[in-house]
Parts: C-alpha cells; structure tokens; sequence
C-alpha cells in the first residue's frame, strides 16, 4: 500500500531527518543520570521492510537503551508463556491517559490498566517463566535477539542506576503484590523489568524489530520466527491503543500506526505486512515520547499514507 518505489523512499527519509535535525525542542531524561550522557543531537531514521531492504538516515547506528519500547515485546512473550486469558486475568489493555509511571490500578478489578504502563510491564515481566532468575533474564534476551538478528546485551550501568533509582517502581511492584496481582518472585521480576529497560539497541534494530512483526513474527533478514503468529495481532493492538503513554489516543487518531515510544528517545513502529520504523532521538517532549521521533512518523504517515485506518 506504501505510495512510493524504493529511490523516493530514502530521498523522503533524507528530506523528513533534514527538516526535523534543527528541531532543538525537548529535554533528554536525566531522571536516570546515565540516560543524562545521551547526545541531543542524535537523530536516525531506519525503515526495515518485511522483504528485508533496509533504508536509513542519521544516526542509526548509534546505541541507546531500548526502556519502555521493551514492554511491548516481553508482553509477547508473556502471552507464549501463559496465553491470552491468563495474561488477560493479570494485566487489561485498557489506555490510562495518564503518565507511564501512574501508580494506578483498575478498581474492580485490581489489574494494572495496559501492559505499555509501568504498573502493567511489571506485572507482565512477573509472567515471565524460567526455572530461576538468570534463566528468565537469558530467556528474555534470547526472545530479544531474534527479534533483533543479533545478540543484545545489558548496559550494566544503566542497569544498575535503574535499579538503585526504582523507588516508585518498587512502589507499584509492592501495590500489586497487595492485590496478587504479582506473586512471590516480585523482587526478581522487578530486576527483569531493570534488565528490559536496559538492553541496548539501535535505530536499526528498532527497524528490524518492526519488521518482524509486520511480517507476523519471522524476522525478514534471519528467518528466525520471534513470536507465534498468533499473537502478533495482540501486540499491534495494544501498541495502538497504549503505546505512546498519554499521548496513544491523539497518536492512534492522527498517526495511526501501531507504535512503542522509550524515554532513551526511541520509537518502534509496525506497518502490517509492509515494514518495521525506527526512530531515535533522545531529547523528549513532556509525555516522555522523542520530539524528533513523534514527528518523523506523523510525516511517514502524512507521506506514505500509513493510517492503519486508511481507506485508500
Ligand atoms: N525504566 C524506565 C522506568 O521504569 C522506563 C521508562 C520509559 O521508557 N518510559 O522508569
């Protein structure tokens, strides 16, 4: 459905990264000292497509911890473990409208309200099976690297500054251990929530991580099935509804592609059966979402006519 032939593809991400590279609006997160050291200038454009051509601009390159845009993909993995209704039990997929770390749950139901929010991801991180804690962290990048075509690793100082910084993530682990909405392994499984938001990743990865989805889990350039078809869809549709922390509702309305925003200044976007996004910028606006980022794939959208809702 994408309206342009390869050639135009790359001179349209040149002309998007030119016209957005000047954009100085938006702050690096330093909530996280380590996250502080990023280069506001970085700015990469990467689209992976689903026959594995790859077309990219800027720093794509460059890496950056993966944060937030991790929820999507353990959520993934969380539904292999256990299936839907199981995780269903456990987190909805409702949008909040409220920022990403809300310490909020569901009132009838005590379920944390997305998978995309901070309260959800530890909850689904909690799903995560493995005999003991190094086997679920293993089993994790394992899933990470297929999704990737390559090994991924920790950064270990992040890492560690997420976790000695954690307090209100710890804060909401222990609410829902309250409400059993996570079990015994709650200090583990908020160490693999750490872990998650700390793995390190490109523009490119990102792109190709995209591409897997929209090509129903099989990464385009390994071959290598990442995640049971089946699931795909459930992914895509919470990325829609819940991806972009209180910014989704005007994102699935304006935007319209399934998406996964991280405060490392990363974007992930899935264009069904066409291609994967990645954009990465650190500086970020005051949902928490990259500047360059939000803006890059509002002009893909505009350009290439990638409203999932489109009708012609
Ligand atoms: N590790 C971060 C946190 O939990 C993830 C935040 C994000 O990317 N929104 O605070």
């Amino acid at each position: 459905r994408m309206k342009a032939a390869a050639a135009p593809i790359r001179e349209v991400l040149r002309e998007i990264h030119a016209k957005h590279a000047s954009n100085n609006a938006g702050k690096v997160a330093d909530y996280i000292p380590e996250l502080a050291k990023a280069d506001p200038r970085w700015f990469g454009i990467s689209i992976a497509t689903t026959d594995g051509q790859v077309f990219e601009v800027g720093d794509c390159k460059q890496t950056f911890t993966i944060q937030s845009i991790s929820k999507a993909f353990v959520y993934g993995l969380a539904l292999e473990d256990h299936g839907l209704e199981h995780v269903m039990s456990k987190v909805g997929v409702e949008p909040t409208g409220e920022a990403f770390n809300a310490i909020v749950l569901d009132e009838e139901s005590n379920r944390p309200f997305n998978p995309m929010v901070n309260a959800g991801a530890i909850a689904t991180a909690d799903l995560i099976k493995g005999k003991d804690y190094p086997e679920r962290v293993n089993r994790l990048l394992a899933m990470f690297s297929k999704f990737c075509g390559r090994e991924v690793y920790v950064d270990n100082t992040v890492f560690m500054s997420e976790r000695v910084t954690g307090h209100r993530n710890r804060a909401i682990a222990h609410l829902m251990r309250n409400f059993g909405m996570v079990g015994e392994k709650m200090e583990e499984s908020l160490e693999l929530y750490f872990q998650q938001c700390s793995i390190l990743v490109t523009g490119h990865d990102l792109a190709i991580m995209g591409a897997t989805l929209a090509n129903g889990g099989v990464n385009p350039l390994t071959g290598e099935r990442a995640i049971q078809q089946k699931y795909v869809k459930y992914l895509l549709g919470v990325m829609l509804s819940c991806g972009m922390y209180d910014y989704a509702g005007e994102w699935a309305f304006r935007v319209g592609i399934p998406s996964k925003s991280g405060v490392g200044g990363g974007i992930v976007g899935v264009v069904p059966g066409q291609f994967g996004i990645g954009v990465f910028s650190p500086p970020l606006d005051a949902k928490g979402n990259s500047v360059r980022g939000v803006a890059t794939c509002r002009d893909l959208a505009d350009r290439f006519g990638l409203h999932c809702l489109e009708t012609g």
